[in-house]
């Protein structure tokens, strides 16, 4: 049987008593005993009459504790234990639940409302340690085309694996997003623009060796092109993603398969 933490101490306060009783029947014994077959003197039965008295009224306490009290507490303590339970449950899930509003269903990393917000806390942090903050927008190159040709669930497969290459290629600090279709972005904090440069780049790389083998020995290898900007301290998130964006639009208006600073 589980104890509750009140349970344990009425018991214990019930022991207490069973021992204040012990010593009143030990003491009665003890006087009682010392005049047994004498005439008690008449202090004497007065304190004899006193510990018999204590020790009923002990008794009685232990037998109301026992029987009305301890009943009592057992079925609040258990109901309460029963409202924790409850609620420890129900944090759980509003924590689950919190955690699927800021995640991408199809590839597990974070949503673009995820990314919007980690944005601006990096934003507050960083404008306090003067640490470079980079972000890079990436986006498959003539997605449209691969959707037409192999269908939209090759579609989907394709967007899996680059999320898998992102997250195989990013540090655990970086912020890794889905922002929508089959476009992506990351913060970077603490790079600068040279190193998000290169970073950027063995991503796409890494991403033009990948191979889908889509059965019937067909082979589907796709390219990404990567707009990056590093924020200059001032700038809003907004702004900031802007000139990522559009450097992402100069990589696709140079020809794609490119990283553009
Ligand atoms: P660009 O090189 O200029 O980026 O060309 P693109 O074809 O990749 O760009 P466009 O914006 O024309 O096409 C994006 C396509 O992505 C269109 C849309 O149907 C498809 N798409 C968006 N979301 C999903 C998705 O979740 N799954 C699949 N399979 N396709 C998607
Ligand atoms: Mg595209
Ligand atoms: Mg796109």
């Amino acid at each position: 049987m589980r104890l509750h933490r009140t349970e344990k101490f009425f018991i214990a306060f019930l022991m207490l008593l069973v021992g204040a009783a012990v010593c009143a029947y030990w003491a009665n014994s003890v006087v009682s005993g010392a005049f047994d077959g004498q005439s008690v003197p008449e202090p004497v039965a007065s304190g004899i009459a006193a510990l018999q008295l204590q020790l009923g009224l002990l008794i009685s306490a232990l037998m109301v504790g026992i029987v009305v009290f301890y009943p009592m507490i057992r079925r609040q303590a258990h109901e309460h234990g029963q409202w924790r339970e409850k609620a420890e449950s129900m944090e759980m899930k509003s924590q689950t639940f919190q955690r699927a509003a800021l995640t991408d269903p199809m590839t597990g990393l974070q949503n673009r409302r995820y990314f919007d917000d980690a944005l601006a806390q990096y934003m507050e942090e960083f404008s306090r340690i003067e640490r470079p903050l980079g972000i890079m927008i990436l986006d498959i190159d003539k997605f449209k085309s691969i959707n037409d040709t192999h269908g939209h669930d090759i579609g989907d497969e394709v967007i899996k694996g680059l999320a898998d290459t992102i997250r195989d290629y990013t540090r655990h600090h970086d912020i890794t997003a889905r922002m929508g279709g089959e476009e992506f972005a990351i913060v970077a904090p603490n790079v600068a623009l040279p190193e998000l440069e290169k970073m950027a780049n063995r991503l796409r790389l890494a991403v033009s060796s990948l191979v889908f083998n889509l059965g019937n020995n067909v082979r589907l290898k796709i390219t990404i092109s990567v707009g990056i900007a590093v924020w200059d301290g001032k700038e809003t998130g907004g702004t900031l993603y802007k000139r990522a964006d559009e450097n992402l639009y100069a990589a696709k208006r140079g020809g794609r398969n490119r990283v553009c600073a």
